[in-house]
This record gives structure tokens, sequence and C-alpha cells, in this order.
């Protein structure tokens, strides 16, 4: 953070500016393009008009540039930020399920809430307690992979494995609480090997070994679960 006018360790933007800059910076992860202010209003549900006030308040602290009629793109101050709150909330959720044994399945949402709260030295002091993990309960990367880093890359998602495919779970979504909830409950979870037996007809989803376990996953959730595939 030097140079960009953020002050190191403290937290010089609102929660709504910071959640703000980690959406726009999801979607440009989505489509290398700028993002228009309905999609922003869309993905934090607010109305439209109130999403470009805010985008409009994001250009004047420096965060974003505006296109007229394009849409909103990140400055590298703002796409630093998304990337520090990114960190922080993953750091955060190790620590709610390591230190504190909170289900995994509800550690998500409270990390929502305390990655505006902890400062960057806080997590940083969790991160070290923790024995610096490299990826949260959910399996990304506790620092936030950009486009020239290959973590995603190298990630299918389970939906699209043909039979006999062989891997490890490594990351799941954590965008549906229910859905985590319902793979917790059955004990799926990064870290366990993985194999593509069949694919049932009609739509019903995949026949797939996940640690010793047989399991029907359907498209739906097949297509939050990530493996990196060794065959
Ligand atoms: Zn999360």
């Amino acid at each position: 953070m030097t140079g960009t006018g953020l002050r190191k360790g403290a937290q010089p933007f609102t929660p709504a500016v910071e959640d703000y800059a980690k959406t726009l910076y999801r979607l440009e992860q989505q489509r290398d393009a700028p993002v228009a202010t309905g999609a922003i209003a869309t993905r934090l549900e607010v109305s439209a008009p109130s999403a470009s006030n805010m985008v409009r308040n994001l250009a004047q602290l420096g965060l974003v540039t505006v296109a007229r009629g394009r849409g909103a793109r990140l400055t590298p101050a703002g796409r630093e930020l998304a990337r520090a709150v990114i960190r922080r909330h993953r750091i955060i959720e190790c620590f709610l399920m390591d230190a504190l044994h909170l289900p995994w399945d509800s550690v998500h949402g409270e990390a929502d809430l305390l990655e505006h709260a902890v400062s960057t030295r806080v997590a940083e002091a969790m991160w070290d307690a923790l024995g610096r993990p490299v990826r949260d309960p959910h399996g990304d990367p506790i620092t936030p992979s950009g486009d020239d880093d290959p973590d995603t890359d190298i990630l299918e998602p389970l939906d699209a494995c043909e039979p006999d495919a062989i891997g490890v779970l490594v990351r799941v979504s954590d965008a549906q609480p229910e859905a985590l909830r319902y793979m917790a409950e059955r004990g799926i979870a990064p870290g366990l090997p993985i194999r593509v037996i069949s694919r049932e007809p009609f739509g019903v989803g995949q026949r797939v070994l996940i640690g010793d376990t047989e399991h029907i996953i359907g498209p739906e959730l097949g297509r939050l679960i990530f493996i990196e595939r060794t065959a």
C-alpha cells in the first residue's frame, strides 16, 4: 500500500466502499471488461441509482475510473483495496473455523461482517497464529489470485468432468450457504480425493467417489465443486 494514499494497517474506507470494490473485483474477473452499474446493483441487491452514486463516490476516492456509458473499472488502488479485503475475509474464515470451531457453512457470513471491522494488523496476526494457512476453509487461496495467477485456471468444475476423471477436491464455492451445509452434512470438503464414476442419465448428475464415500452429485451442486485433475 505505497503511493496510493492508503494508510497501512488503517481502515480508511467504509464497509460499503470496501464491498463495492470487492464486488467490482469479482465482476471484472468474470469478464475482463468495464462493469456496468446495473451489474453491480444486481450483485449487491441495491437500486441502480444508489449503485451509481456509490460508484461516483469510489471514483472520487480514486478507486475506480468511469467511462461514460461503458461502466466502471477498478484503478490499481481499487484493486489493491479489494484484494486486501478478500485476504482479510479468508484469514477470518480460517480463524473462525480452526481457532473458534464455528461450523464450515457459517464462517463465510460471519467473515462478510468482520472483514470490515478487523484491521489488517489483527488479520495478519490471526494468520500467523494459525500457522500461515495457504487456503481458506472453502479452498480459496488466502492471497486472492489475480489474472496472473494460474491457480484458478488449473481447477475444473466437477460438473464438467467426464467419467474416470481423478483428482483432488480443492475448492467449493462459498456463494451458497445451503449448499455448504448440504456438503458438510455429507462429509464433502476440500482436500479429499475424488473420482468420477459415471454420469447418470436424465440430468440426474454424476456418480462420484469422494474420499471413500459414493455420492450422486447433481449438476447444480457440481458447478460449485472444483477439482484439480490428476487424470
Ligand atoms: Zn468466504
